[in-house]
């Protein structure tokens, strides 16, 4: 028999007809054949009772001092689910088990709250789907070498699912969302974006790094490894939503072998950094910026000037350190960084000369850019961002079918 891992993420399970919704994915895929392995994530949004958010929120103005407790805490949201999504299987009369990380077989390193997995052990799972039924894993945890629970950092559970799929050789692996599948852009945001049929690992992959939130991008390139085909799509429709496979896959469908730019996406607050040479005197600002654990983007070094961006919640500490060595940073705080993704810019002569156009139309101010084989970034001011975004994606006739 064929596996199927279906993950259900905190939006798809926040209510008793939500679980309905998914169930009936489950017995679509029972009735397909499929022995079926469930992953879910916390029940709901920040702000609902049992989302791993408001756990953490327990904590407000605790220091915990336990890197090791706080994983305790944050997996309880997973524990919580799957046993509720468990009942709501058994009241339709399967028959079902709930595993967590460690039952699962899941081990992990010891880096807590941003643990890798590395090994999973599927007996467990294959035996109990053996004996016909259903099995309900908790997302976004494992266990690590001493059995302390761990977890796998924001967007875990797609995570724990895409590595479940390929320790299990499964036939396929359903990431259920709120949304019908990978679309252009978010479409909180742009009301015309357009789901995406077919993408490749690749393109998702870069469209999520860039802040695509609809899935985590270690999560694909864990399915990408073994060429487990992913479906993104949404539990509350039948609809197929977006197959992500290899490149190869896709050209034999030919249905996106044109495309050259895949969405735009957004990432937000980031703060641009500007130093004069000068005042800096030889020092290392990036060594400075990595002592502190600081990640840097949009780097430019010129003779006059080292510019640069670090996330918002970084912006104050960071311009701080560089007073510290006797320079007067300039800051821009609330910056947005915004981007057009596709496997084939690369060379492709006047989208850098659109995209200028695009933004200048809607006066928005493009603060810095940079571009790599697949991305063409513009760091813009906050306020802009959505405007900006909605620009690009209208400037590339993202809206209108391939
Ligand atoms: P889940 O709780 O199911 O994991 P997420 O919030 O992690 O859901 O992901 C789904 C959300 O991703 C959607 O509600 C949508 O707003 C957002 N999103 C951002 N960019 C995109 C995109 N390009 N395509 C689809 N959804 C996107
Ligand atoms: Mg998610």
């Amino acid at each position: 028999m064929q596996i199927l891992v279906q993950k259900f993420g905190g939006t798809s399970v926040a209510s008793h007809e939500l679980r309905l919704a998914a169930i009936r994915h489950v017995e679509v895929a029972l009735s397909e054949g499929y022995q079926v392995v469930v992953v879910v994530s916390a029940m709901g949004r920040k702000g609902d009772p049992y989302a791993t958010d408001t756990l953490l929120s327990l904590l407000q103005g605790v220091d915990l001092g336990s890197p090791r407790d706080k994983d305790i805490l944050m997996s309880c949201g997973e524990t919580i689910s799957a046993v509720v999504f468990a009942a709501a299987l058994r009241g339709r009369g399967h028959d079902v088990v709930v595993l967590n990380g460690g039952q699962a077989g899941i081990s992990t390193s010891d880096r807590f709250g941003d643990a890798r997995i590395l090994e999973i052990r599927p007996q467990r799972i294959l035996s109990e789907l053996e004996n016909g039924r259903i099995v309900v894993v908790m997302g976004f945890q494992g266990v690590n070498e001493d059995g302390d629970v761990t977890t796998l950092g924001r967007g875990g559970s797609d995570t724990t699912a895409t590595a479940l799929a390929v320790a299990l050789n499964a036939q396929r692996v359903d990431i259920f969302t709120d949304v019908d599948g990978i679309m252009t852009a978010d479409p909180r945001i742009v009301d015309e974006a357009r789901k995406l049929k077919r993408v490749t690992y690749t393109e998702i992959c870069n469209l999520a790094y860039q802040g695509a939130k609809v899935i985590h991008p270690r999560a694909v390139e864990i399915a990408m490894q073994k060429n487990v085909p992913i479906r993104v799509r949404s539990t509350q429709s039948m609809d197929e939503g977006t197959l992500v496979t290899s490149a190869t896959a896709v050209l034999e469908t030919a249905t996106v072998a044109d495309r050259f730019l895949t969405g735009v996406t957004q990432t937000a607050p980031v703060t641009q950094i500007s130093v004069h040479q000068e005042e800096l005197r030889g020092q290392n600002v990036f060594a400075l910026m990595a002592e502190h654990a600081i990640s840097v983007d949009f780097i430019s070094v010129g003779t006059d000037r080292v510019t640069y961006t670090v996330p918002g919640k970084d912006g104050q500490k960071a311009a701080e350190l560089i007073r510290g060595l006797g320079a007067g940073p300039q800051v821009v705080e609330n910056c947005a960084k915004v981007a057009a993704v596709g496997a084939g810019i690369a060379g492709v002569p006047g989208i850098m000369a659109k995209i200028v156009d695009s933004l200048r139309k809607e006066d928005i101010e493009i603060l810095q850019s940079a571009d790599s084989h697949t991305t063409i970034w513009c760091l813009v001011h906050g306020e802009q961002m959505e405007k900006a975004v909605r620009a690009l994606h209208q400037a590339f006739e993202l809206d209108s079918p391939v």
